[in-house]
C-alpha cells in the first residue's frame, strides 16, 4: 500500500518519477562529501534520496505536515539529515548557514505557485550560496535566462543576472512526474557571482526602477521612469529616454539605479 497521501494540488505536488531526469538533476549540482546541501521540498524523496548518501549534511525545508513526519522517521537513523518544518518563503536560511564556515548548495523541485518568491528569498543570501540547482516551470527558466531584446527579458531576467550566472540546463517534459502538470519544466543551475560586474548602491532603489521600467513594456523609459529620472539624467550614463526597457543590459540598469 502507497504510505503517502494523494498529491495536494494546493502545494504544487508534481513528484518526480523518471530516473534519468532525477540522476541529471542531482549531477547537476556537484555535490562532494563534504557538502551541506539545503532542498527545497524533498515531497516523497525522488531527489532526497540520491543526494542523501553524496553530502555531507542534507537539510530538508517542507511544508506539508504529513511528509515533514515521514522525514523526520528517516532523520532518526540518519545522521547526516535535518528536517525543517517550514514555508520555505519564511525560512531563515541563516538557521542553515550561520554555524557552518563553508557556503551550502541548494536544490528543489519548487512549487510553481510560489517560484518567483522563492528565488527573491534565496537571493538574499547569495553571497553563502555556491549553487542553486532548481526546477520551475519553463516558461520562467527562459525568462531568468533571457537576453535583452526579446518578450522573455524583463524584470527577473535583470534582478537575477544582476546577481548570479543564470544556465538553462535542460527541459523536462510533463510526464517525468506524477501528477503529470499542464506545463513543460526545467531545470536552472544559478551560480552566484563571486564578483558582481554591475554592483548597485541601493539594492531596494535597484528593484524599484527595474519594476517601474518593466510596469509598461511598450512605453519608453522617458515615460516609464518619469518621478525618478528626467531624460537628462537617463542620457548622462549613456542610456537612450526614447528606449524601451527590455532593450536594456542589466549594466545599464544598474548604471540609472546608481543615479538615483
Ligand atoms: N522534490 C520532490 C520531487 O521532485 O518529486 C517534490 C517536488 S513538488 C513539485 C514540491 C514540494 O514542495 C512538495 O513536497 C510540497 O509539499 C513542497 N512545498 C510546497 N510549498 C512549500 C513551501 N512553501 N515551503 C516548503 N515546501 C513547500
Amino acid at each position: 500500500m502507497n504510505q503517502f497521501a494523494a498529491p495536494r494540488k494546493s502545494l504544487g505536488q508534481n513528484f518526480l518519477q523518471d530516473p534519468n531526469i532525477i540522476n541529471k538533476i542531482v549531477a547537476a549540482l556537484s555535490i562532494q562529501p563534504d557538502d551541506i546541501v539545503l532542498e527545497i521540498g524533498p515531497g516523497r524523496g525522488a531527489l532526497t534520496h540520491l543526494i542523501l548518501p553524496l553530502a555531507g549534511q542534507l537539510h530538508l525545508v517542507e511544508y506539508d505536515r504529513d511528509l515533514v513526519q515521514y522525514w523526520q522517521q528517516k532523520a532518526q537513523t540518519a545522521a547526516n539529515l535535518d528536517v525543517h518544518s517550514a514555508d520555505i518563503l519564511k525560512f531563515d536560511l541563516n538557521q542553515v548557514i550561520s554555524a557552518q564556515p563553508q557556503n551550502i548548495k541548494v536544490i528543489g523541485n519548487l512549487p510553481y505557485n510560489i517560484s518567483s518568491p522563492v528565488l527573491f528569498h534565496l537571493m538574499q543570501y547569495a553571497d553563502r550560496i555556491d549553487s542553486q540547482v532548481v526546477m520551475l516551470q519553463k516558461e520562467v527558466v527562459q525568462r531568468m535566462s533571457a537576453q535583452p531584446g526579446g518578450k522573455d527579458y524583463g524584470r527577473l531576467s535583470v534582478m537575477l543576472q544582476q546577481r548570479y550566472d543564470i544556465e538553462y540546463l535542460f527541459t523536462v517534459p510533463p510526464g517525468a512526474f506524477f501528477p503529470p502538470p499542464k506545463v513543460e519544466s526545467a531545470i536552472a543551475r544559478l551560480t552566484p557571482l563571486s564578483t558582481i560586474s554591475h554592483p548597485v548602491n541601493n539594492h531596494k532603489e535597484f528593484e524599484g526602477l527595474v519594476k517601474q521600467a518593466f510596469s509598461q513594456r511598450r512605453k519608453t523609459l522617458r515615460n516609464t521612469l518619469k518621478g525618478l529620472l528626467n531624460s537628462e539624467q537617463i542620457e548622462s550614463v549613456g542610456v537612450n529616454p526614447a528606449a524601451r526597457a527590455e532593450t536594456l543590459s542589466v549594466a545599464e540598469f544598474a548604471a540609472l539605479a546608481n543615479l538615483l
